[in-house]
């Protein structure tokens, strides 16, 4: 068979196992969860990151001996930014879907001011941070990544949920090297159109801007943008403290190709 070709059999397994993700994650969709942990049972160690609506911890099961990472959604916070429906679609979707390179929920407790998303701790930390550390990737390891992210997303759209925001900081990197997808905050089941304004701006699609209505493609846009990000080490319509600039170049799909001595 030439090389780079897929045997049917590939093709047909890969097919398969889309087909048993989507009927497991059909079938577990609605499924009540008792936690089997409480809250008093982690020792909280220290912050990881924080976002928007709340942060993430480092904790440390106390029976076991194991480390897990806890996000901390203030309710009222929530509230106030109307992002109920986003915590809801984060939790569901967390804890329905189970894939190599995508976190998932262990289990989820709340007590009177906060919800608490507790998932398995990722050692390495940030896409972003190595990012910056190393300038940008090599090639190598840049198409190594990119293949990672599209078999997420691939895995994710098969069931109808669009991501919205990728980005090196919602990226991990695990203990082996491997990345997990992070961060659901925006994701939703979108079997056809959506017309949120969400994401984070040098990501985000021209659809969205003009307010279009929207599928899954933003997701490739997205994944187009941190390719060259990788690659190049900046992000294609980068324009310094000015969002309407930024906006304005996705568009207008302004950008300049870096030349092959700046991504060497
Ligand atoms: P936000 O919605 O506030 O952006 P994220 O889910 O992106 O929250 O989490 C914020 C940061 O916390 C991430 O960018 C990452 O640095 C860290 N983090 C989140 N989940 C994990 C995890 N499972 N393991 C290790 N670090 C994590
Ligand atoms: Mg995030």
């Amino acid at each position: 068979m030439p090389k780079g070709q897929k045997s049917c059999h590939e093709v047909t397994d890969y097919a398969n196992f889309l087909e048993k993700s989507k009927y497991e994650f059909l079938k577990t969709w609605q499924k009540k969860r008792t936690p089997k942990y409480n809250l008093e049972d982690y020792d909280i160690m220290k912050t990881l990151g924080s976002g928007s609506f709340g942060h993430v911890v480092l904790a440390r099961l106390k029976s076991k001996g194991s480390y897990h990472a806890i996000k901390i959604l203030k309710k009222e916070k929530i509230i106030k930014l109307k992002q109920v429906q986003h915590a809801l679609n984060e939790k569901q979707i967390l804890q329905t879907i189970r894939f190599a390179f995508i976190v998932y929920l262990e289990q989820c407790l709340k007590d009177n001011s906060n919800i608490y998303f507790v998932m398995p701790f990722i050692i390495g930390g940030e896409m972003f941070r190595h990012l910056r550390i190393m300038g940008k990737f090599d090639e190598n390891l840049s198409k190594f990544y990119a293949a990672q992210v599209i078999l997420a997303l691939e895995y994710l759209h098969y069931l109808d949920l669009v991501y919205r925001d990728l980005k090196p900081e919602n990226i991990l990197i695990d203990q082996k090297g491997n990345l997990k997808i992070a961060d659901l905050g925006f994701c939703k089941y979108v079997p056809e159109r959506t017309w949120t304004l969400c994401g984070t701006p040098d990501y985000i699609a021209p659809e969205i801007i003009l307010c279009k209505g929207y599928g899954k493609s933003v997701d490739w846009w997205s994944f187009g943008v941190l390719l060259f990000e990788m690659v190049a080490g900046y992000t294609p319509f980068y324009s310094p403290n000015n969002q309407m600039g930024i906006y304005e170049k996705i568009v207008a799909a302004k950008y300049r190709i870096p030349t092959l001595s700046a991504v060497m």
